[in-house]
């Protein structure tokens, strides 16, 4: 190692993290850098994404795990596992560890994530810093020690209270439903996914959860969790306590009110923070330029005030493929400097996909108006068929789609996403798209440049290559390309092309 290469320190050891650490390895192993990656948990990093799926038994932790420790370390990377980055001292450009040691550094990145949002209940204290912030029986699925307590409630079959009606909130009842445990949905809204859909939309996917055999509570006011003795006489959750209503009662209440970035480090050393860790678009906090934030801490945002996309922006995420290619393009920016790197690239607006077995469910964009409604510009479709849990909206100006929700209808879905992604129009016969979901459907032959993987931005060109060049399994295709390790949701797409490839044959 050259004594006077700079320093890189991370701090955080989560998924994205992860990422940034495996694409600066070379230029460690050429003994261009020093790295060091401080986590504070005590496992490697893994993909959070799955943490529900490792909470009702689907996966385990080492099919999560998405860093190697020991390969890091052989490669010259220092690994610090359960070691917490206390404070930053900008002045001296080091960090100090909550037992004592500090560390210098020439850059550092902050990788912290987020954490779970609790919310203002009796009986909960909502302070980030208490030693033990959740009482027994209540977790915020983030972790996981939190899977590891989901899964013993799903083992037992028990009943399990989720507290809120968002994406996280619904697929980690779902996941839960459907290996056995008994689960009630409780929320505040009149609807689920309230923040992404319309309340026609809402009321289907209600019916598709009761379905299921899930009971959703609406329109409550969860005010406190009520205590009793657990098995071993402990005490733990009994019941959540609603505002003007019966109590809901469970073993296992889960918590999934949203997260908030983890700032509170960087704002210790005075760095500017909104809703994330602000950052240019060479994610370099700002006034600091030996500072780099990435991941769900991280909120893109210049200091130019006519930024276009810098106004359109709306904090960070919160999802993984944006925080991964944060971490490719500022290794990229770290080892070949900012003269060869090219401007990181704006994300598009995302689109909300519920990953649930038979629970199809995918929104984007404006939704909220409805087709009588006079919004200028802005003409809306919409077809609804209760009965068969079928729903579809679809918002365009100019004939290019603006928004849209389809739910229990995948193929339109799909399509709809792709067209929205792509900024494309519609065809003028709206019930075209309908009819991809119909009976008479011809089979779909997709684009070979579409995203099949829409975490780790890979195309079906990308993995019919691999698959040609002798994958033939997801987890094959997963280590050639990446594709599919992020949320999982394009794996039967990923099995669809191996099958495509071998038919032939
Ligand atoms: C149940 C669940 C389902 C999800 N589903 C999806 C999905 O379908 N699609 C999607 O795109 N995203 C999904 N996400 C979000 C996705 O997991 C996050 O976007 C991703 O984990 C962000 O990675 P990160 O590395 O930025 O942060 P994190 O994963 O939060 O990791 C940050 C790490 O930094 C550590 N840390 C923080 N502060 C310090 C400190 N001071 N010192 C040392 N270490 C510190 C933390 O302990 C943590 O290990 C889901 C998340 C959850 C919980």
């Amino acid at each position: 190692m050259n004594a006077a290469a700079p320093h890189v320190v991370v701090i955080g050891y989560g998924p994205v993290a992860a990422r940034l650490v495996d694409e600066l390895v070379p230029a460690v192993r050429r003994g261009e850098m020093a790295l060091t990656v401080i986590g504070e948990e005590a496992a490697a990093a893994y993909n959070r994404v799955l943490v529900a799926d490792l909470g009702v038994g689907r996966t385990t932790e080492e099919a999560i795990s998405v860093s190697d420790p020991a390969e890091l370390e052989a490669a010259g990377v220092t690994v610090l596992r359960g070691a917490r980055v206390l404070r930053v001292d900008r002045a001296r450009q080091r960090v100090t560890l909550a037992d004592g040691p500090w560390l210098g550094y020439t850059s550092l990145v902050f990788a912290t994530g987020a954490r779970p949002v609790v919310p203002p209940l009796h009986g909960l204290n909502p302070d980030p810093a208490a030693h033990s912030p959740l009482p027994r029986g209540v977790i915020a699925l983030r972790g996981l020690d939190d899977a590891a307590v989901l899964r013993g409630a799903v083992a037992r079959r028990e009943r399990v209270v989720v507290l809120g009606g968002g994406i996280l909130g619904l697929e980690a009842a779902l996941a839960a439903r459907d290996e056995g445990a008994l689960v009630t949905v409780v929320h505040h809204g009149p609807h689920t996914l309230g923040r992404s859909i319309d309340a026609g939309a809402g009321h289907t996917v209600a019916a598709a959860l009761r379905a299921r055999g899930i009971t959703v509570v609406s329109d409550a006011r969860a005010v406190g969790v009520e205590m009793g003795a657990g098995a071993d006489g402990v005490p733990a959750f009994s019941a959540l306590a609603l505002d003007g209503g019966p109590a809901v009662e469970g073993a296992l209440l889960v918590l999934s009110c949203g997260v908030r970035p983890r700032t509170e480090l960087a704002e210790g050393a005075g760095l500017a923070t909104g809703r994330g860790i602000l950052v240019d678009h060479s994610l370099q906090a700002h006034h600091d330029p030996a500072i780099f934030a990435i991941g769900d801490c991280a909120e893109v945002r210049c200091l130019d005030s006519s930024c276009a996309d810098c106004a359109a922006g709306t904090g960070p995420l919160g999802l993984i493929g944006p925080g991964w290619r944060q971490a490719e393009w500022l290794a990229a920016f770290l080892t070949a400097g900012a003269a060869a790197a090219h401007p990181l690239p704006a994300e598009r607006a995302p689109v909300m996909m519920l990953k649930a077995r038979g629970v199809d469910v995918a929104a984007a964009g404006d939704v909220a108006a409805g087709p009588f409604d006079d919004v200028p510009g802005l003409a809306v479709s919409v077809w609804a068929d209760p009965e068969h849990g079928k729903y579809v909206k679809m918002g365009t100006r100019s004939g290019v789609l603006a928004g849209f929700i389809s739910v229990g209808m995948p193929r339109t879905g799909a399509e709809l996403t792709l067209l929205f992604e792509r900024g494309a129009e519609l065809p003028a016969d709206r019930s075209a798209l309908l009819r991809l979901d119909g009976p008479d459907a011809a089979p779909a032959s997709p684009d070979p440049s579409r995203n099949v993987c829409r975490c780790a931005g890979v195309s079906g060109e990308t993995i019919s290559a691999a698959v040609a060049q002798g994958c033939s399994t997801v987890p094959e295709i997963s280590a050639a390309t990446r594709a599919g390790t992020g949320c999982g949701g394009c794996h039967g797409d990923l099995k669809a092309l191996i099958e495509a490839h071998f038919a032939p044959a």
